[in-house]
């Protein structure tokens, strides 16, 4: 087995340039993980960004969801007033027919 030794990359985002130590390589090995190519900082604004989108992704479908609620409970009231603009109707009829 050969000496690791601490490895200079240059990262693909910003182009610095990166150590990525033995142990580091040692636990990406462990991990079966392949190099990185992005430094520390870019690799942590890309997490940011991407749970800023998943965060934003929720939203959307909790938005989603309420306007859906809203929605339902549109269309129950509509049945609801339509069931008693029925009645109504049925009772005038009636009325009508008493008379
Ligand atoms: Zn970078």
């Amino acid at each position: 087995m050969s000496e690791k030794q601490d490895k200079i990359i240059i990262c693909r985002n910003c182009g610095k340039e990166f150590v990525f130590s033995v142990g580091e390589q040692r636990f990406f090995e462990e991990k079966g993980l392949s190099e990185p190519v992005r430094c520390k900082d870019c690799k942590a604004k890309r997490k940011e960004q991407s749970s800023i989108k998943e965060e934003n992704t929720e939203k959307k479908q909790r938005e989603h969801k309420e306007n859906k609620n809203d929605f339902e409970e549109m269309l129950r009231k509509f049945q609801e007033n339509t069931i008693l603009f029925e009645e109504e109707r049925v009772r005038r009829e009636n009325k009508k027919k008493r008379r």
